[in-house]
């Protein structure tokens, strides 16, 4: 790698107008300390934002080589990731949250790993103690849960905060698929790849975008796209329930023949009713989970439209170019 290697930094972000400021400041001090050895360039990728994050974005960092692509919509930061690695075009790629929670001063430490020949660097909440209890519960449950039902394996506690080489990059704009459950993604990419732990604070500002419902449904794509556990698992389930009402069926005969016809039986036989139709229920909605799958990724519909963009290279005397 020669010295001058271009770092691009790719950034979601979604209605931070009051956050941008913060980040700028702290991302010049940490460009400060790192600079002569690398180009940084900023990617922001504005998830359909209502206040002013562009705004924002194009004041703050008019000094910096940066480009906003402003989504026509909110799509969602999976989007926002995809758009991200579509148009990178550094030597290679830091993925941030613009709140402060990943922090800039680890990207020094990335960098190094990078140099040293990893192809994947990313970081490791060990401390979530600024997450709420049920969210660090529900997190835990849902990586031993994921890593038991797939094949592929994403290490515990990694978030999208990652250096990922122009190859992975290159590699993961190969994956046409709309589902996108991004931590798999680069699980199932593979390459060299280096955890790097970290403590991660409190948001500085503003609110999180992420609501329970949002996680939920995170983790339903996350095992679904990953998993064809559950898709299987029925016909063991309805093969074991099977045999034994046939059992059950096998002894109710023995004793009619020795002791006469009950007359009684209806609780057991609700019981094995309702049980059935549950279970029957529980296999329809699971195979809906892949039909409905199947039904997005047929329509080949794009994962995000970008509605506007802004270039702005602070070297070049040309002004900031807008195209619509
Ligand atoms: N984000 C986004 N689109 C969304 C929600 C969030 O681009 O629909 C961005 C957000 O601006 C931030 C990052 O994704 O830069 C992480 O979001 P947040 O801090 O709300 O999530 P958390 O850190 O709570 O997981
Ligand atoms: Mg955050």
């Amino acid at each position: 790698m020669d010295n001058t290697a271009i770092v691009t930094f790719i950034i979601p972000v979604y209605n931070e107008a009051e956050v941008v400021p913060v980040f700028s400041k702290e991302m010049s001090e940490m460009i400060e300390d790192a600079n002569g050895h690398y180009r940084f360039e900023f990617l922001f990728i504005d998830d359909g934002s209502i206040d002013s994050t562009v705004e924002s974005i194009r004041g703050e960092f008019r000094n910096f080589h940066h480009t906003i692509l402003s989504f026509s919509r909110n799509f969602g930061k999976e989007a926002a990731l995809c758009a991200g690695i579509d148009h990178a075009d550094g030597d290679v790629v830091i993925i941030m949250d613009v709140d402060l929670q990943d922090p800039p001063a680890l990207v020094p430490e990335f960098l190094q790993h990078w140099k040293a020949g990893f192809e994947v660097v990313y970081g490791v909440r060990h401390d979530r103690a600024s997450d709420s209890w049920v969210k660090r519960k529900s997190a835990s449950g849902f990586y031993s849960i994921f890593n038991m039902a797939s094949d592929i394996k994403i290490p515990p506690h990694a978030g999208d905060f990652r250096l990922l080489d122009k190859s992975v990059v290159q590699a993961l704009r190969k994956l046409p698929e709309r589902s996108r459950f991004t931590k798999g993604l680069y699980a199932w990419a593979g390459f060299k790849s280096k955890g790097v732990p970290y403590v991660r604070t409190e948001r500085i500002r503003g609110d999180t975008k992420w609501s329970y419902w949002r996680l939920w449904n995170l983790a339903v794509d996350g095992l679904f796209s990953f998993s064809q556990r559950p898709l299987r698992i029925w016909a063991y389930i309805g093969a074991t329930v099977s045999g034994l009402s046939l059992l059950f069926a096998a002894s109710t005969v023995i004793k009619a023949l020795f002791f006469g016809i009950e007359t009684k039986g209806y609780a057991s036989i609700m019981t094995a009713v309702t049980f059935l139709g549950g279970l029957q229920l529980l296999v329809l909605g699971i195979f809906g989970e892949y039909i409905g799958r199947l039904f997005i990724e047929t329509k080949g519909r794009p994962n995000y439209l970008v509605a506007k963009e802004w270039h702005r290279n602070p070297e070049s005397e040309t002004e900031p170019s807008q195209t619509s």
